[in-house]
């Protein structure tokens, strides 16, 4: 089967230095570094560098071929992915201080520009079976979710950035949620339970991961593995995508809980976001 993913695509634009400017302060940054990113991007290269045959539907600007390219060298199909003429490529500029502390900006661009038509005939080619990955950076992720269901495929939703009316909107349409602890502890101050969905997929950084299936009341806990952590940016995607990969192979949960946890502990060892998530061989090696 295969997986689709409707999600951002940004350049990360990353600037260190001391400390964060104050407003109406300048300050020269001490490095610059230029990375691809965007959770949708991640998601996409996690699930193609976990075997997944991969196909990316989102929107960029004109120009940024190496983002096109790089996408391709990490295995995602890029076919679906529409060259905007009138919006730029989403962009985030991402300050980092010496102690870690960031201030981001970003700029959804083309992100947020894709049409419904141009939607409906990418997803024309969806199967029965196949998984569709939503996050909170595009637009049109309620309708993707609608195709998707009467397709008969299955909707992994991350509920990130949080939006509670997008959340609403793309639930009814959900298999499994997935959420970091921040956005869960917004999901359950807004709302209670029972969930419209089967599954709820739930990680806490370091202190690892929970999956329930809410049909049966089943749940698993997976520990995190013990890494000492450089960069957790895209930990909660190289998680996402690798765990839909497993599920799309056939894993069980333990089996796709236990592989996505290796793939985002390596990730969180590496600077970087797309371009640090570790391919299939590194995390089977991780693993042994
Ligand atoms: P997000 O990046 O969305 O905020 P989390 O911080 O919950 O998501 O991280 C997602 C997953 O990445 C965790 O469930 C865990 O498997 C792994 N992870 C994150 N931080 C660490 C860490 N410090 N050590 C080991 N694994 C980590």
């Amino acid at each position: 089967m295969a997986i689709w993913n409707l999600g951002s695509i940004n350049i990360d634009h990353v600037y260190r230095m001391d400390k964060l400017p104050r407003p109406g302060e300048t300050l020269a940054a001490d490095s610059y570094s230029i990375g691809l990113g965007g959770k949708g991007a991640n998601q996409s290269i996690a699930a193609a560098q976990a075997g997944a045959p991969t196909h990316h539907l989102g929107a960029m600007g004109q120009g940024d071929d190496w983002v096109i390219d790089r996408l391709q060298a990490r295995g995602v199909d890029t076919t679906y992915i529409l060259r905007l003429a009138d919006q730029v490529t989403g962009h985030a500029l991402i300050l980092l201080d010496g102690s870690a502390e960031n201030s981001i900006i970003i700029h959804p661009g083309a992100n947020r520009a894709l049409a419904l038509s141009a939607l409906e005939n990418a997803m024309g080619a969806i199967r029965p079976g196949d998984i569709l990955l939503l996050q909170n950076e595009t637009s049109l992720q309620a309708e993707a979710a609608r195709i998707a269901r009467l397709a008969g495929a299955r909707v992994i939703y991350s509920a990130a950035p949080f939006d509670l009316d997008a959340l609403q909107a793309v639930m009814p349409e959900v298999s499994i949620l997935a959420m970091n602890e921040g956005e869960a502890q917004q999901l359950f101050a807004a709302i209670r339970e029972p969930l419209p969905v089967e599954g709820l997929l739930i990680t806490r950084g370091a202190e690892g991961a929970e999956y329930r299936d809410l049909k049966t009341g089943q749940s698993w806990h997976q520990p995190a593995f013990p890494v000492t952590p450089v960069d957790t940016t895209g930990a909660g995607d190289t998680f996402a995508g690798y765990f839909a990969a497993a599920l799309d192979r056939g894993d069980g949960i333990p089996e796709a809980l236990r592989l996505a946890s290796g793939a985002a502990a390596l990730k969180v060892t590496r600077q970087g976001a797309g371009d640090a998530i570790p391919a299939l061989s590194e995390v089977t090696d991780f693993l042994a």
